[in-house]
């Protein structure tokens, strides 16, 4: 399977922020080190059932400077719509 992150910061820096920028690229890695071997072991051996392929994974982890608040969505792609559905519903139970 492939699972790509992408790391995006947004939003105004405050003038004494709660996070500097290396404080924030250390969570980043943080976040990227915890979550990349959680959805490998979700996803370890999941196919599509009729087309045989395996699912893209997207992470973007967003950091707004503004809200300081962290935020992880997750974007799926696969061949079909049913195996899109199974592999959303298996990631949602990612802790
Ligand atoms: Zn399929």
């Amino acid at each position: 399977m492939q699972i790509e992150f992408d790391l995006r910061v947004s939003g105004e820096e405050h003038a004494d922020p709660y996070l500097d920028p290396s404080d924030v690229e250390m969570l980043f890695n943080a976040t990227r080190a915890d979550l990349r071997p959680a959805i490998e072991r979700k996803l370890a051996g999941v196919r599509c059932a009729e087309h045989g392929a395996e699912p893209m994974v997207r992470v973007v982890v967003s950091y707004d400077r503004e809200a300081e608040q962290m935020d992880v969505v997750y974007t799926v792609e696969a061949c079909c719509q049913p195996f899109l559905l199974r592999v959303v519903q298996i990631l949602h139970h990612i802790g």
